[in-house]
């Protein structure tokens, strides 16, 4: 079962203080986190300890335990066959830097710790939010990326109620920390992506089936913004030029090629959600030398996974099932 995808949906806040519980939308959220909002019932702002939350939608269908497992879940990876089999997380590493790690014992407990992380899946929302998110992380710049629809299978034991994002205080979660024996699943409030709806942790042994689209899609999303962009893009010199005045000793020289180009993505990101700008004008940046149709291609794509999700669902549609 297919969830509405809205990115811009209201979000309820509960405050620890007072217990008020109201609803408000993401740039709401985005003044409170620059302490310019505050509790409408305690004048409490973002700078106290006890502070409010986003906290989850009562009428969200994922609080309902037999829902969980007919509803569509999302994973973004640059795995190419994720969840995989047999994952080996010592294979990336050199033994040179299983001994930056404290040496062969210690690594093989890391890596034995790693093999029994949670999974996670959550809404269509966080997974796009997640990509955008790992793309900024140098360590995952230029990779490619796949989105995942997962089916769970219809016998997993959902656990009762919902955690506090573990992620927040911890980066990885141990599957056995958060699903105790007889546990295939567990619902924790997502902070971060997407805020205040449902995400799931959970085992592979949990997932039935998945299909999977690589990102970006092979068309653009919008003709017109990229046709406009190459135009102006190509009339641009490539060559790249001191910074003007005084900035020239703090700033690398820029082509007025790339100066426009992150003009013009800094535009497009203008059309997006409040919380999703800065990562998205991150993840496009125009770099020296890149090519403008490729990059306009891939930007207007970047943008489609959020202005035009069902252009991405169709895609899921006709991608194989792949049985877990
Ligand atoms: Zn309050």
């Amino acid at each position: 079962m297919e969830r509405q995808i809205n990115f811009l949906r209201e979000r309820q806040m509960l405050c620890a203080i007072c217990r008020h519980q109201w609803a408000v939308d993401l740039d709401w959220i985005d003044r409170w986190d620059q302490a310019k909002e505050m509790c409408p019932g305690c004048g409490t702002t973002c700078e106290h300890e006890d502070s409010p939350r986003v906290t989850v939608d009562a009428s969200d269908v994922a609080l309902v335990d037999g829902k969980v497992a007919q509803l569509s879940w999302y994973h973004t990876s640059t795995q190419p066959d994720w969840p995989t089999r047999d994952f080996d997380p010592a294979a990336e590493f050199t033994p040179e830097a299983r001994m930056r790690m404290g040496g062969d014992k210690r690594f093989a407990q890391w890596a034995a710790r790693q093999c029994v992380k949670a999974l996670h899946v959550g809404t269509y929302e966080a997974a796009v939010h997640n990509m955008l998110r790992r793309i900024c992380n140098q360590a995952d710049q230029g990779r490619q990326f796949y989105l995942y629809r997962v089916h769970l299978k219809s016998s997993v034991v959902v656990r009762k109620d919902w955690l506090i994002d573990p992620s927040d205080f911890m980066g990885d979660v141990g599957l056995a920390e958060v699903c105790p024996p007889g546990v295939d699943v567990a619902r924790y409030l997502n902070y971060h992506e997407d805020p205040g709806r449902i995400s799931l942790a959970l085992g592979r042994e949990a997932i039935d089936c998945v299909q999977q689209v690589a990102i970006p899609l092979p068309d653009a999303w919008d003709d017109e913004w990229v046709r406009d962009a190459v135009a102006s893009l190509d009339g641009a010199s490539d060559t790249p030029a001191p910074a003007p005045g005084k900035l020239s000793r703090f700033l690398p020289p820029s082509s007025p090629r790339a100066v426009l180009g992150r003009e013009l993505g800094a535009s497009l990101a203008n059309r997006l959600p409040v919380n999703l700008r800065g990562k998205f004008t991150w993840a496009i940046t125009f770099a020296e030398g890149e090519d403008p149709k490729q990059w306009a291609q891939r930007t207007s794509n970047l943008c489609g996974l959020i202005e035009g999700p069902s252009r991405v669902l169709a895609a899921l549609d006709e991608a194989e099932v792949r049985v877990v």
